[in-house]
Protein backbone atom coordinates (compact mmCIF):
# COMPACT_ATOMS: atom_id res chain seq x y z
CA UNK A 1 0.00 0.00 0.00
CA UNK A 2 1.22 3.31 -0.91
CA UNK A 3 2.24 5.42 2.18
CA UNK A 4 0.91 9.48 2.20
CA UNK A 5 2.45 11.59 4.67
CA UNK A 6 -0.61 14.07 3.71
CA UNK A 7 -3.66 14.69 1.46
CA UNK A 8 -2.38 14.99 -1.85
CA UNK A 9 -3.77 14.73 -5.44
CA UNK A 10 -2.66 12.87 -8.00
CA UNK A 11 -1.17 8.95 -7.65
CA UNK A 12 2.58 7.69 -6.64
CA UNK A 13 5.72 8.39 -9.13
CA UNK A 14 8.29 6.95 -7.92
CA UNK A 15 8.83 3.06 -5.96
CA UNK A 16 11.66 2.86 -3.52
CA UNK A 17 12.72 -0.49 -1.25
CA UNK A 18 12.95 -0.10 2.38
CA UNK A 19 16.53 0.24 3.49
CA UNK A 20 15.67 -2.52 6.23
CA UNK A 21 13.32 -5.40 4.46
CA UNK A 22 13.85 -4.55 0.68
CA UNK A 23 9.58 -3.97 0.46
CA UNK A 24 8.75 -1.94 -2.69
CA UNK A 25 6.90 0.91 -1.18
CA UNK A 26 5.29 3.62 -4.15
CA UNK A 27 5.73 7.09 -2.86
CA UNK A 28 3.65 10.24 -3.88
CA UNK A 29 5.46 12.90 -5.57
CA UNK A 30 6.28 15.05 -2.37
CA UNK A 31 6.92 12.45 0.17
CA UNK A 32 9.99 12.81 2.04
CA UNK A 33 9.93 10.12 4.57
CA UNK A 34 7.75 7.21 4.30
CA UNK A 35 7.11 4.10 6.79
CA UNK A 36 7.83 0.82 5.49
CA UNK A 37 4.02 -1.37 5.71
CA UNK A 38 6.44 -4.61 6.21
CA UNK A 39 8.84 -3.81 8.82
CA UNK A 40 7.47 -0.52 10.08
CA UNK A 41 10.20 1.14 10.19
CA UNK A 42 10.48 5.16 9.26
CA UNK A 43 12.63 6.51 7.41
CA UNK A 44 13.53 9.11 4.69
CA UNK A 45 12.41 8.78 1.01
CA UNK A 46 16.20 9.50 -0.31
CA UNK A 47 18.50 7.58 2.10
CA UNK A 48 20.92 10.06 3.09
CA UNK A 49 23.83 7.59 3.78
CA UNK A 50 25.56 4.08 3.78
CA UNK A 51 25.90 3.71 7.12
CA UNK A 52 23.26 1.61 8.48
CA UNK A 53 24.10 -2.08 9.34
CA UNK A 54 23.29 -4.54 7.13
CA UNK A 55 21.62 -8.53 7.69
CA UNK A 56 23.29 -10.13 4.64
CA UNK A 57 22.21 -14.28 4.81
CA UNK A 58 23.40 -16.85 2.34
CA UNK A 59 20.48 -18.30 0.45
CA UNK A 60 22.10 -20.90 -2.15
CA UNK A 61 25.27 -21.54 -3.26
CA UNK A 62 26.83 -23.60 -6.52
CA UNK A 63 29.54 -26.15 -5.11
CA UNK A 64 32.31 -26.42 -7.66
CA UNK A 65 35.99 -26.80 -7.79
CA UNK A 66 36.67 -23.11 -7.93
CA UNK A 67 38.30 -21.83 -4.43
CA UNK A 68 38.35 -18.30 -5.10
CA UNK A 69 35.00 -17.12 -3.35
CA UNK A 70 35.97 -19.38 -0.04
CA UNK A 71 37.13 -16.85 2.23
CA UNK A 72 33.94 -14.66 1.30
CA UNK A 73 31.96 -17.81 1.36
CA UNK A 74 33.32 -18.04 4.97
CA UNK A 75 31.66 -15.17 6.17
CA UNK A 76 28.63 -16.67 6.09
CA UNK A 77 29.37 -19.82 7.08
CA UNK A 78 29.46 -22.03 4.22
CA UNK A 79 32.80 -24.00 4.06
CA UNK A 80 32.73 -25.34 0.76
CA UNK A 81 33.96 -24.04 -2.38
CA UNK A 82 31.41 -22.54 -5.03
CA UNK A 83 31.35 -20.48 -8.21
CA UNK A 84 28.19 -18.66 -7.53
CA UNK A 85 26.78 -17.73 -3.93
CA UNK A 86 22.99 -16.24 -3.80
CA UNK A 87 22.85 -13.73 -0.61
CA UNK A 88 20.08 -11.50 1.32
CA UNK A 89 20.93 -8.35 2.14
CA UNK A 90 18.82 -6.32 3.86
CA UNK A 91 15.76 -7.97 2.14
CA UNK A 92 17.30 -7.79 -1.47
CA UNK A 93 18.48 -10.92 -3.67
CA UNK A 94 22.03 -10.93 -5.10
CA UNK A 95 24.11 -13.26 -6.88
CA UNK A 96 27.98 -13.35 -6.73
CA UNK A 97 29.17 -14.92 -9.37
CA UNK A 98 32.83 -16.06 -10.42
CA UNK A 99 33.35 -14.90 -13.82
CA UNK A 100 35.20 -18.20 -15.58
CA UNK A 101 36.50 -17.81 -18.79
CA UNK A 102 38.40 -20.85 -20.83
CA UNK A 103 38.79 -22.42 -16.86
CA UNK A 104 40.27 -19.42 -15.80
CA UNK A 105 38.96 -17.28 -13.02
CA UNK A 106 39.60 -14.09 -14.19
CA UNK A 107 36.75 -11.89 -12.22
CA UNK A 108 33.50 -11.49 -10.36
CA UNK A 109 30.59 -10.40 -11.64
CA UNK A 110 27.61 -9.03 -9.14
CA UNK A 111 23.77 -8.63 -9.67
CA UNK A 112 20.99 -7.30 -7.47
CA UNK A 113 17.62 -9.36 -8.01
CA UNK A 114 15.47 -6.22 -8.21
CA UNK A 115 13.16 -4.60 -10.77
CA UNK A 116 11.60 -1.33 -11.71
CA UNK A 117 14.69 0.27 -13.12
CA UNK A 118 14.61 2.26 -16.50
CA UNK A 119 17.50 0.61 -18.57
CA UNK A 120 20.64 3.26 -17.73
CA UNK A 121 24.40 2.08 -18.13
CA UNK A 122 26.67 4.10 -15.96
CA UNK A 123 30.93 3.84 -16.06
CA UNK A 124 33.60 5.62 -15.16
CA UNK A 125 33.71 9.30 -17.39
CA UNK A 126 36.45 8.72 -20.55
CA UNK A 127 38.43 11.70 -21.99
CA UNK A 128 36.09 10.68 -25.30
CA UNK A 129 33.11 11.72 -23.57
CA UNK A 130 34.08 14.83 -21.65
CA UNK A 131 34.97 15.50 -25.36
CA UNK A 132 32.05 14.74 -27.17
CA UNK A 133 30.42 16.66 -24.39
CA UNK A 134 32.23 19.83 -24.54
CA UNK A 135 31.98 19.95 -28.30
CA UNK A 136 28.18 19.86 -27.62
CA UNK A 137 28.17 16.45 -30.01
CA UNK A 138 26.79 14.60 -26.67
CA UNK A 139 24.34 15.37 -23.95
CA UNK A 140 24.41 13.52 -21.05
CA UNK A 141 22.10 14.83 -17.70
CA UNK A 142 23.71 15.84 -14.92
CA UNK A 143 22.33 15.64 -11.18
CA UNK A 144 24.34 18.81 -10.03
CA UNK A 145 26.73 16.57 -7.52
CA UNK A 146 30.09 17.78 -8.51
CA UNK A 147 31.75 14.18 -7.30
CA UNK A 148 28.92 12.41 -9.55
CA UNK A 149 28.50 14.26 -12.51
CA UNK A 150 32.62 14.85 -12.51
CA UNK A 151 33.49 10.96 -12.59
CA UNK A 152 30.53 9.05 -14.14
CA UNK A 153 28.74 8.91 -17.15
CA UNK A 154 25.09 8.17 -17.65
CA UNK A 155 24.63 6.46 -20.81
CA UNK A 156 20.34 5.81 -21.35
CA UNK A 157 17.22 7.27 -23.39
CA UNK A 158 15.62 7.64 -20.37
CA UNK A 159 14.04 11.33 -19.99
CA UNK A 160 16.22 13.56 -17.75
CA UNK A 161 13.52 13.54 -15.09
CA UNK A 162 13.80 9.98 -14.82
CA UNK A 163 17.37 9.86 -14.36
CA UNK A 164 16.96 12.91 -11.29
CA UNK A 165 14.48 10.29 -9.95
CA UNK A 166 17.02 7.51 -9.48
CA UNK A 167 19.94 9.87 -8.84
CA UNK A 168 17.68 12.20 -6.38
CA UNK A 169 19.47 10.29 -3.44
CA UNK A 170 22.79 11.09 -2.47
CA UNK A 171 23.83 7.57 -0.57
CA UNK A 172 22.63 6.03 -4.09
CA UNK A 173 25.24 8.56 -5.75
CA UNK A 174 28.10 8.08 -3.47
CA UNK A 175 27.30 4.09 -3.38
CA UNK A 176 27.85 4.57 -7.92
CA UNK A 177 31.17 6.47 -7.58
CA UNK A 178 32.51 3.93 -4.80
CA UNK A 179 31.52 1.02 -7.11
CA UNK A 180 32.98 2.57 -9.90
CA UNK A 181 36.27 2.84 -8.30
CA UNK A 182 36.46 -1.06 -8.63
CA UNK A 183 34.07 -1.93 -11.52
CA UNK A 184 33.89 -1.19 -15.20
CA UNK A 185 30.01 -0.24 -15.66
CA UNK A 186 26.70 -0.59 -13.19
CA UNK A 187 23.73 -1.53 -15.49
CA UNK A 188 20.32 -0.75 -14.61
CA UNK A 189 17.84 -3.30 -16.66
CA UNK A 190 14.10 -3.17 -16.00
CA UNK A 191 15.00 -6.90 -14.15
CA UNK A 192 18.29 -6.33 -12.13
CA UNK A 193 21.11 -4.33 -11.60
CA UNK A 194 24.42 -5.64 -12.59
CA UNK A 195 28.07 -4.71 -12.13
CA UNK A 196 30.22 -5.42 -14.62
CA UNK A 197 34.10 -4.55 -15.48
CA UNK A 198 35.38 -6.98 -12.72
CA UNK A 199 38.50 -5.64 -10.73
CA UNK A 200 41.37 -8.39 -11.60
CA UNK A 201 42.01 -11.07 -9.34
CA UNK A 202 43.29 -11.73 -6.61
CA UNK A 203 41.80 -7.97 -5.41
CA UNK A 204 37.99 -8.87 -6.73
CA UNK A 205 37.65 -12.52 -4.28
CA UNK A 206 38.48 -10.28 -1.27
CA UNK A 207 36.14 -10.62 1.46
CA UNK A 208 36.35 -7.52 2.50
CA UNK A 209 36.22 -5.62 -0.71
CA UNK A 210 33.01 -8.04 -1.33
CA UNK A 211 31.44 -7.49 1.19
CA UNK A 212 31.61 -3.50 0.84
CA UNK A 213 30.58 -4.01 -2.58
CA UNK A 214 27.21 -5.91 -1.50
CA UNK A 215 26.68 -2.80 0.64
CA UNK A 216 27.37 -0.56 -2.27
CA UNK A 217 25.35 -2.47 -4.37
CA UNK A 218 22.33 -2.66 -1.91
CA UNK A 219 21.68 0.96 -1.41
CA UNK A 220 21.84 1.41 -5.26
CA UNK A 221 19.55 -1.40 -5.79
CA UNK A 222 17.39 0.40 -2.90
CA UNK A 223 17.22 3.32 -4.95
CA UNK A 224 13.86 5.08 -6.20
CA UNK A 225 12.98 4.62 -9.73
CA UNK A 226 9.78 6.17 -11.68
CA UNK A 227 7.04 3.89 -11.96
CA UNK A 228 6.24 5.12 -15.55
CA UNK A 229 9.50 4.99 -17.54
CA UNK A 230 9.75 7.63 -19.91
CA UNK A 231 12.11 7.83 -22.79
CA UNK A 232 13.10 9.86 -25.37
CA UNK A 233 12.63 8.46 -29.10
CA UNK A 234 15.39 9.52 -31.48
CA UNK A 235 14.88 11.99 -34.13
CA UNK A 236 13.58 10.87 -37.69
CA UNK A 237 17.03 11.94 -39.02
CA UNK A 238 18.87 9.83 -36.54
CA UNK A 239 16.71 6.76 -37.40
CA UNK A 240 16.67 7.54 -41.08
CA UNK A 241 20.62 7.90 -41.22
CA UNK A 242 21.08 4.38 -38.96
CA UNK A 243 18.69 2.47 -41.37
CA UNK A 244 20.87 3.59 -44.73
CA UNK A 245 24.25 3.52 -42.43
CA UNK A 246 23.55 -0.04 -41.37
CA UNK A 247 22.90 -2.32 -44.81
CA UNK A 248 26.00 -0.38 -46.23
CA UNK A 249 28.59 -2.62 -46.26
CA UNK A 250 26.37 -5.88 -45.84
CA UNK A 251 24.61 -5.09 -49.18
CA UNK A 252 27.57 -3.41 -50.82
CA UNK A 253 30.07 -6.29 -50.21
CA UNK A 254 28.25 -8.68 -51.86
CA UNK A 255 26.96 -6.51 -54.66
CA UNK A 256 30.42 -5.99 -55.45
CA UNK A 257 30.77 -9.32 -55.81
CA UNK A 258 28.39 -10.16 -57.68
CA UNK A 259 28.87 -7.67 -60.28
CA UNK A 260 32.49 -9.41 -60.86
CA UNK A 261 31.05 -12.34 -61.10
CA UNK A 262 28.17 -11.64 -63.52
CA UNK A 263 28.88 -8.67 -65.22
CA UNK A 264 33.28 -7.53 -65.22
CA UNK A 265 34.16 -4.96 -67.36
CA UNK A 266 37.45 -6.03 -69.44
CA UNK A 267 39.71 -3.29 -67.81
CA UNK A 268 39.21 -2.41 -64.03
CA UNK A 269 39.23 1.16 -64.15
CA UNK A 270 35.14 1.25 -63.89
CA UNK A 271 35.30 -0.51 -60.76
CA UNK A 272 38.02 1.51 -59.27
CA UNK A 273 36.01 4.73 -60.90
CA UNK A 274 33.02 3.78 -59.19
CA UNK A 275 34.57 3.29 -55.57
CA UNK A 276 36.10 7.05 -55.86
CA UNK A 277 32.86 8.53 -56.17
CA UNK A 278 31.67 6.11 -53.52
CA UNK A 279 34.43 7.27 -51.23
CA UNK A 280 33.91 10.83 -51.75
CA UNK A 281 30.02 10.49 -51.39
CA UNK A 282 30.75 8.58 -47.96
CA UNK A 283 33.38 11.46 -46.97
CA UNK A 284 30.51 13.53 -47.45
CA UNK A 285 28.01 11.89 -45.63
CA UNK A 286 30.89 11.10 -42.87
CA UNK A 287 30.97 15.11 -42.21
CA UNK A 288 27.12 14.97 -41.87
CA UNK A 289 26.49 12.44 -40.09
CA UNK A 290 27.71 15.03 -37.14
CA UNK A 291 24.88 17.19 -37.58
CA UNK A 292 22.60 14.33 -37.08
CA UNK A 293 23.70 12.64 -33.95
CA UNK A 294 23.96 15.00 -31.88
CA UNK A 295 22.33 15.77 -28.39
CA UNK A 296 21.84 12.19 -27.42
CA UNK A 297 24.00 10.16 -24.29
CA UNK A 298 25.14 7.87 -26.86
CA UNK A 299 25.78 10.26 -29.69
CA UNK A 300 29.42 10.18 -29.83
CA UNK A 301 29.54 6.58 -29.89
CA UNK A 302 26.69 6.73 -32.63
CA UNK A 303 28.36 8.33 -34.67
CA UNK A 304 31.98 6.26 -34.42
CA UNK A 305 29.64 3.33 -35.55
CA UNK A 306 27.65 4.99 -38.04
CA UNK A 307 30.73 6.68 -39.89
CA UNK A 308 32.61 3.19 -39.81
CA UNK A 309 29.88 1.67 -41.45
CA UNK A 310 29.81 4.10 -44.12
CA UNK A 311 33.43 4.35 -44.46
CA UNK A 312 33.81 0.53 -45.23
CA UNK A 313 30.84 0.23 -47.51
CA UNK A 314 30.89 3.26 -49.46
CA UNK A 315 33.88 1.93 -51.82
CA UNK A 316 31.66 -1.42 -52.76
CA UNK A 317 28.79 0.25 -53.09
CA UNK A 318 30.54 2.61 -55.55
CA UNK A 319 32.04 0.17 -57.88
CA UNK A 320 29.35 -2.20 -57.07
CA UNK A 321 26.53 0.86 -59.23
CA UNK A 322 29.24 1.26 -61.63
CA UNK A 323 29.42 -2.36 -62.89
CA UNK A 324 25.62 -2.90 -63.12
CA UNK A 325 24.55 0.16 -64.31
CA UNK A 326 27.22 -0.22 -66.99
CA UNK A 327 25.79 -3.39 -67.75
CA UNK A 328 22.17 -2.81 -67.29
CA UNK A 329 21.96 0.12 -68.99
CA UNK A 330 23.91 -0.94 -71.85
CA UNK A 331 21.94 -0.80 -75.16
CA UNK A 332 24.70 -1.77 -77.76
CA UNK A 333 24.68 -5.02 -79.17
CA UNK A 334 26.65 -8.13 -78.11
CA UNK A 335 30.04 -8.96 -80.20
CA UNK A 336 31.68 -11.88 -79.75
CA UNK A 337 35.69 -11.92 -80.54
CA UNK A 338 38.28 -14.18 -81.45
CA UNK A 339 41.82 -13.72 -79.84
CA UNK A 340 44.55 -15.79 -79.83
CA UNK A 341 45.98 -17.05 -76.03
CA UNK A 342 49.71 -15.65 -75.99
CA UNK A 343 51.06 -17.24 -72.69
CA UNK A 344 49.61 -19.67 -69.79
CA UNK A 345 50.47 -19.93 -66.21
CA UNK A 346 48.60 -23.29 -64.46
CA UNK A 347 47.26 -23.28 -61.18
CA UNK A 348 47.86 -26.77 -59.47
CA UNK A 349 45.55 -25.87 -56.53
CA UNK A 350 42.49 -24.90 -58.53
CA UNK A 351 43.33 -27.14 -61.77
CA UNK A 352 42.76 -23.43 -63.94
CA UNK A 353 44.90 -22.02 -66.38
CA UNK A 354 45.30 -18.16 -66.35
CA UNK A 355 45.89 -17.18 -69.87
CA UNK A 356 46.99 -14.12 -71.47
CA UNK A 357 44.98 -13.32 -74.40
CA UNK A 358 45.93 -11.06 -77.69
CA UNK A 359 45.15 -10.43 -81.53
CA UNK A 360 42.03 -8.92 -81.02
CA UNK A 361 40.22 -5.13 -81.80
CA UNK A 362 42.28 -2.67 -80.07
CA UNK A 363 39.03 -1.86 -77.60
CA UNK A 364 39.97 -5.07 -75.60
CA UNK A 365 43.69 -4.88 -75.99
CA UNK A 366 45.64 -7.53 -73.85
CA UNK A 367 43.03 -9.78 -71.13
CA UNK A 368 44.37 -12.32 -68.80
CA UNK A 369 41.30 -14.84 -68.08
CA UNK A 370 41.31 -18.15 -66.04
CA UNK A 371 39.81 -20.89 -67.14
CA UNK A 372 38.56 -24.54 -65.70
CA UNK A 373 41.22 -26.80 -67.12
CA UNK A 374 41.75 -29.40 -64.97
CA UNK A 375 43.82 -31.43 -67.68
CA UNK A 376 45.97 -28.50 -68.33
CA UNK A 377 44.67 -28.90 -71.93
CA UNK A 378 45.28 -24.74 -72.83
CA UNK A 379 48.63 -24.10 -74.91
CA UNK A 380 49.96 -21.17 -76.39
CA UNK A 381 48.55 -20.67 -79.73
CA UNK A 382 44.95 -21.83 -78.82
CA UNK A 383 41.75 -19.52 -80.21
CA UNK A 384 39.95 -18.31 -77.39
CA UNK A 385 36.36 -16.54 -78.27
CA UNK A 386 35.12 -13.83 -75.90
CA UNK A 387 31.54 -12.17 -75.85
CA UNK A 388 31.37 -8.12 -75.15
CA UNK A 389 29.31 -5.27 -75.29
CA UNK A 390 30.33 -1.53 -75.55
CA UNK A 391 28.91 -0.72 -71.73
CA UNK A 392 26.52 2.02 -70.91
CA UNK A 393 29.28 4.44 -69.05
CA UNK A 394 31.61 3.10 -72.25
CA UNK A 395 33.21 0.71 -70.27
CA UNK A 396 33.10 -2.75 -72.23
CA UNK A 397 32.01 -5.74 -70.49
CA UNK A 398 32.09 -9.20 -70.40
CA UNK A 399 28.48 -10.74 -71.28
CA UNK A 400 29.72 -14.48 -71.17
CA UNK A 401 31.73 -16.56 -70.32
CA UNK A 402 34.74 -17.11 -72.94
CA UNK A 403 35.49 -20.44 -74.82
CA UNK A 404 39.12 -21.68 -75.55
CA UNK A 405 39.37 -24.17 -78.80
CA UNK A 406 42.22 -26.63 -78.26
CA UNK A 407 44.18 -26.20 -81.54
CA UNK A 408 43.66 -29.06 -84.14
CA UNK A 409 40.60 -30.91 -82.06
CA UNK A 410 37.46 -29.81 -81.62
CA UNK A 411 37.45 -29.67 -77.69
CA UNK A 412 36.81 -26.13 -75.94
CA UNK A 413 37.61 -25.35 -72.49
CA UNK A 414 35.27 -22.32 -70.73
CA UNK A 415 36.04 -20.04 -67.85
ZN1 LIG B 1 10.69 -2.54 5.69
Amino acid sequence: MPYRTGPEAGAPTRLVLCVACGRAVELWPKADDFRCPGCDRHQPALRPDAAAPLVTEAVTFQGSGYDQLVPFAQTLGITESCSQITVRSDGVLFDVTIDIDSGRARGVTMDAQTSGFPTITFTRESRDERKAKASGQTREVQTGDVAFDETIYIDTDVADEDVHVVLASPAVRAAMVELLGSFGSIRMLPSRVSLGGSPSPPECFDAASLGRWLRALRVVAGAPRPIAVKTVPRGIAERLAWAASIPIFPVGLPAFILSVAFVPPVLPFLGLAGAGIGVVIGLLAIAALRFVFRGRSSSHTDLMIARGLVFLGMPFVGAATAHWANALFDRSTERADTLVVAAVEWDEEDSDTEAVLRGGPADLGEIELRYEDDERAIRPGDTAVVWTKAGAFGFRWFTRDSVVTLRGTNRTVSE
